[in-house]
């Protein structure tokens, strides 16, 4: 089956001085968009709030926009290129739908000391012969095109790290043939509390040593970092030493999760994972930081695309599903179960049930008989290994 594939190529830029203003005030213009139409859509809000048109939406802020920009004290608005502007608010509208619709965090106003970005969507050109990138009001820019690129460039986004660097990432659209692979393992993978994740076949994985050595490094920057008077000249070599390292773990983070995902993807056709959404992760602080730290939620991106690239089937299970609580063998639910218990005695069949390793187990059945109700024809008669909805214990307990 022909399918649509959306792929994104990250590549350094060179600028001149020249060129890092004019991305300076790109940069400062996205986010003053950002911020004046967060504000513009809180406020309406709670002006309008219970009446029938009670909250703007992307149409709205973009008339808007065009108003702004033919007042006088905001006529520099001009000067970006009218398209990225554009882009900011329908990256504050996605952000908003996130929001309420998926439950993700409420929108936060953007810093200027964070990381720095602008789309551009149309207009722009890549020359690999000269090794430059063509973008309106900007002139032709260095980049290193260290891999080929697959498909058609859709977007361009140009940020700036707080370590200084500058990247391009390119968002190309493919279309790929692909069929559902019907070899190799069917797994489910839980995000473990002692290891970063443990299958139901039995394997738990450990971040790297130099990945923890660095994560420590960098936590004792941080450190350094907040103890240095604002404003000061070693705060400022602090603060960029602090952003290197950042940016080196992130590497590393990455490079451990792609070679991970990879593998997973290249030896199962199956593989399930709880959903982890943030509302739910925000319940307990404590998860919610190694949750972070893991780096969970870009590992389950990795798998998600790469599944769909390589016909493997990637299922998610709802977050209350008790996929700890419940013995994969019986289905009887300790009831009594706490983050603290890492192994527990099944009262219904007697087993001694390794926390982890168990609620792998419940993923796999759970998402095995989700999946196998969506596509009953695709799947006859899987034997032993599925049971019917009704034993597996209903969400909520
Ligand atoms: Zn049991």
């Amino acid at each position: 089956m022909m399918k649509t594939i959306h792929k994104a190529f990250s590549f350094r830029l060179y600028p001149t001085q020249d060129q890092e203003k004019l991305f300076a005030s790109h940069f400062g213009q996205a986010r003053f968009v950002y911020n004046y139409f967060l504000r513009q859509r809180i406020d309406y809000y709670a002006f309008n709030k219970g009446q029938e048109k009670q909250s703007l939406n992307y149409h709205d802020t973009a008339r808007m926009l065009t108003e702004l920009k033919k007042q006088s004290d905001t006529v520099w608005l001009q000067e970006a290129n009218s398209q990225s502007l554009q882009q900011s608010l329908r990256h504050l509208d996605n952000a908003y739908n996130h929001f309420f619709n998926h439950g993700f965090k409420f929108p936060n106003f953007k810093k200027k000391s964070g990381k720095q970005s602008f789309i551009i969507p149309q207009h722009f050109k890549i020359d690999i012969q000269t090794n430059r990138l063509h973008v309106p009001k900007i002139t032709p820019i260095k980049i290193v095109l260290h891999r080929q690129m697959e498909g058609v460039a859709k977007s361009v986004t140009i940020s700036r790290k707080s370590s200084g660097k500058y990247f391009a990432s390119i968002l190309c659209e493919t279309q790929k043939d692909i069929h559902p692979r019907d070899t190799g393992g069917e797994i489910g993978i839980d995000l473990g509390l002692k290891s970063f994740f443990v299958t139901s076949a039995g394997e738990s994985v450990q971040p790297p040593k130099f990945l923890r050595t660095s994560e420590d490094k960098l936590k004792l920057l941080q450190r350094r970092l907040s103890r240095k008077v604002k404003g000061s000249n070693r705060r400022n070599k602090v603060r960029i030493k602090v952003a290197r390292m950042y940016e080196k773990v992130t590497n590393q983070r990455n490079d451990f999760l792609h070679k991970l995902s990879h593998r997973l993807v290249s030896e199962n056709q199956a593989i399930f994972a709880e959903d982890l959404n943030v509302k739910g992760i925000m319940a307990n602080h404590h998860l919610a930081k190694s949750v972070a730290d893991a780096g969970w939620s870009e590992f389950i991106r990795q798998i998600k695309y790469k599944s769909e690239w390589n016909g493997v089937h990637f299922g998610q299970i709802d977050r209350f599903f008790p996929s700890s609580k419940r013995c994969h063998a019986c289905g009887w639910i300790n009831q009594s179960l706490t983050l603290k218990d890492r192994e527990w005695t099944c009262q219904g069949c007697g087993r001694v049930v390794d926390r982890d390793f168990n609620a792998a187990q419940n993923i796999l059945q759970f998402g095995q008989v989700g999946r196998d109700a969506a596509e009953p024809s695709k799947r006859p008669g899987r034997g032993g290994a599925v049971m019917p909805l009704a034993e597996l214990g209903s969400p909520g307990l």
